[in-house]
């Protein structure tokens, strides 16, 4: 039996070939679409640059379809193997055990190892720590059962996970997201052969219409927006911007927002430039995704980092 390229863990149905990679269907990480190049390389990650990819896999499979991860996700992974920090995952861990209960008084099976990725943990070692954590805090009670342990929420716990789902992070509308994550995927393949002067203005358009698309999907989120201050669809500057503004401090505002505009202001240029290289195309191409990162990050939800 083949194992999760991922998380190692034994596979209960063979992984199906395709074109480009295969699919699994891994409890943990869920179910994803794996390139050629990613199995190519994905060896070469240590555990927590694996445990990385595997969260944030998880957080995506929220959208439409089944999640595909290529080189890219290695390489950024192995540039930045974020993982939540202790309190998060202590909170994420709750969250778990109150949205695989489905009334108070339930007992959720620990074994399940799907809660390993949805933490954010590199390993299974670790949610019995943060369990007791849960536990002294009397927001959760642990009751043994067959060589491994069910959980129960208190009622304060029950609480706790309902206020702490309400307020979350920043939910953004998820078909505008999974537009942005698509089209950003096609950017980076066009980029790869982009030779022509044609091929280069593509660039710059698709850049332009990722930063449409962010712009729309942070747009439909933002509560401290009045209904009539809301911008056009098509104005993604404004939406960009405004969702900045209401994000950061006064102080580091101007810069934030300037970047946000810079990075409009070069798809612009490059889609309109007469003789584009694809010097231009490839900085174009990150400043755009490195945008869509400030947004995520502004956001404090990884999912939608790109
Ligand atoms: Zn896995």
């Amino acid at each position: 039996m083949s194992e999760c390229p991922l998380c190692g863990l034994s596979l209960e149905t063979e992984s199906v070939t395709t074109g480009d990679g295969n699919i699994f269907s891994c409890v943990n990480c869920g179910p994803y679409r794996a390139s050629n190049s990613f199995l190519a390389v994905v060896q070469s990650l240590d555990g927590r640059g694996r445990a990385a990819i595997s969260h944030r896999l998880i957080l995506r499979r929220s959208g439409e379809g089944i999640p595909r991860v290529t080189s890219y996700d290695v390489d950024d992974a192995e540039k930045n193997p974020a993982l939540p920090g202790i309190p998060e995952a202590i909170n994420r861990l709750l969250l778990w055990v109150f949205q695989n209960s489905s009334a108070l008084g339930d007992l959720v099976d620990l074994r399940n190892q799907e809660v390993i990725a949805f933490v954010g943990v590199e390993s299974g070692q670790a949610v019995p720590l943060l369990l007791r954590t849960l536990k002294t805090d009397g927001l959760v009670d642990v009751w043994p059962y067959k060589g491994g342990a069910k959980v129960q929420l208190t009622p304060e716990g029950w609480q706790k996970a309902e206020e702490s789902e309400a307020m979350g992070s920043v939910r953004f509308r998820q078909t505008d997201w999974n537009r942005v994550n698509r089209t950003v995927d096609e950017l980076r393949s066009r980029l790869a052969t982009a030779e022509t002067e044609e091929q280069c203005q593509g660039i710059g358009l698709l850049c332009r219409e990722i930063l449409i698309s962010a712009g729309q999907a942070v747009s439909a989120i933002d509560p401290q927006k009045p209904e009539s201050q809301v911008p056009s669809p098509t104005d993604a500057k404004a939406h960009l911007e405004a969702f900045l503004s209401g994000r950061i401090q006064v102080s580091t505002q101007s810069v934030t927002r300037k970047y946000a505009r810079a990075a409009w202001g070069l798809a612009v240029e490059l889609q309109h430039h007469r003789t584009a290289t694809p010097q231009q195309a490839a900085l174009c191409a990150e400043a755009t995704a490195a945008a869509i990162n400030v947004v995520s990050i502004l956001a404090n939800d990884p999912r939608h980092a790109v």
